[in-house]
C-alpha cells in the first residue's frame, strides 16, 4: 500500500501540520519541526506536543508515515570546525524535537564541501574528488557523533539523493553507499530518493527500461532495504543538468509515467511519498492523481 501526502506547513505550530495533510486528503505528511532558516529555535512545549500527537491521531496518520525534514542552515560536512560543530549540534536537537513528538525519522541533506577548485587548473578532477571523499567522511562521522547522542530516541537518519548543485554531495549512488557504509548502527540510517533530484543528478525515469537501470542501481549500490521516503517532483530542468527547480507533476521534464511506475513498484510500499510541487493549491488533486495510477 502507498501512503502520499505532501509536504505542509507548521506554521502557527507544528501540531497544525497533521491537520493541514488532513485537508488535502494525505495519508504521509513532511513538515519542518522549526523555522527551517534559523539556528535555533524555542524547546517543543508540552502543550503543542500533546496537541499534535492528538491531531495526528485524528488524522489517521501514523508516525513512520511522517517525514520531517531539518534545516536547510545545516552542513554535516562543513570544512570550518566552528561551523560544523554548530550544524551538529543544530541537527542533534532535531533528531530530539522528532522524538518528543513521536517521529521516527529525519530527512536531511547530506552535506556541501563548499571548496573552490579553477575549472581550469590542471588536477581539477582530482582535487574534487579528493574534496568529495574528505566531505563525505565528515558527513559520515557527523552521524555517527549524532546517533551515538541520541541513542536513547532511536530517531532515523534519513539521508536524501541531491541535485549535485554547487557543491552539494549525494547526487550520486556511490555518494550515499559509501556514507551508509562507514555508519556503526546501520539501524539507524535510510535514504530518501526525491525524483527530481535523481532525475537532473542524471538517473533517467522516464521509460520503463530507464526507471528499471535507475533502480536496479540503486539496489546495487546503495540497497532498496534502506529506502525510507520519497519525495515526489517532477523537474523543471533537463536530465543530468544539476540544477534543482522542481515542477508539478507532469508539468516538467520527468512526466507522468514514471510516477506510474512508483506507484505500482511495491519497494515504495508502507513509506512515506512526499509531494514538494511548487503549486501547493492542487496538492490535493496530485494525490488523487497518483492514487489513479496504482494498478489492480
Ligand atoms: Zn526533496
Ligand atoms: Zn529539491
Amino acid at each position: 500500500m502507498k501512503f502520499v501526502g505532501a509536504h505542509v506547513s507548521a506554521s502557527g505550530g507544528v501540531d497544525n501540520a497533521p491537520l493541514n495533510a488532513m485537508a488535502i486528503g494525505a495519508k504521509a505528511f513532511a513538515l519542518f519541526t522549526k523555522n527551517q532558516r534559523q539556528w535555533v529555535a524555542k524547546p517543543l512545549e508540552a502543550k503543542t506536543i500533546d496537541a499534535f500527537k492528538a491531531n495526528l491521531e485524528k488524522s489517521g496518520i501514523l508516525p513512520k508515515h511522517v517525514l520531517p525534514h531539518d534545516s536547510y542552515l545545516i552542513n554535516l560536512g562543513h570544512p570550518e570546525a566552528e561551523k560544523l560543530e554548530k550544524s551538529r549540534a543544530a541537527f542533534i536537537d532535531e533528531l530530539e524535537r522528532c522524538h518528543q513528538l513521536g517521529l521516527e525519522k529525519l530527512n536531511f541533506h547530506p552535506g556541501s564541501h563548499l571548496v573552490k577548485i579553477a575549472k581550469k587548473d590542471p588536477q581539477y578532477d582530482d582535487k574534487l574528488m579528493e574534496a568529495e571523499l574528505h566531505c563525505l567522511d565528515v558527513i559520515a562521522d557527523s552521524m555517527n557523533i549524532a546517533i551515538e547522542a541520541t541513542k536513547e530516541s532511536n530517531v532515523k537518519l534519513v539521508i536524501e539523493n541531491t541535485a549535485g548543485q554547487g557543491s552539494n554531495l549525494g547526487y550520486k549512488f556511490e555518494h550515499l553507499g559509501y556514507i551508509i557504509d562507514k555508519i556503526e548502527d546501520k539501524s539507524r540510517v535510510g535514504i530518501c530518493l526525491d525524483t527530481c533530484h535523481t532525475f537532473v543528478a542524471g538517473y533517467d525515469l522516464r521509460t520503463r527500461e530507464a526507471y528499471d537501470e535507475t533502480m536496479d542501481a540503486f539496489e546495487r549500490i546503495v540497497g532498496s532495504k534502506y529506502l525510507m521516503g520519497m519525495h515526489l517532483n517532477d523537474s523543471k530542468p533537463k536530465l543530468g543538468s544539476r540544477v534543482d527547480r522542481h515542477a508539478s507533476l507532469g508539468q516538467g521534464e520527468i512526466g507522468w509515467d514514471a510516477f506510474r511506475f512508483i506507484m505500482n513498484d511495491s519497494r515504495m510500499d508502507d513509506i512515506p511519498l512526499i509531494l514538494e510541487t511548487i503549486d501547493e493549491s492542487i496538492w490535493a488533486e496530485e494525490i488523487k492523481a497518483l492514487y489513479a495510477l496504482v494498478e489492480e
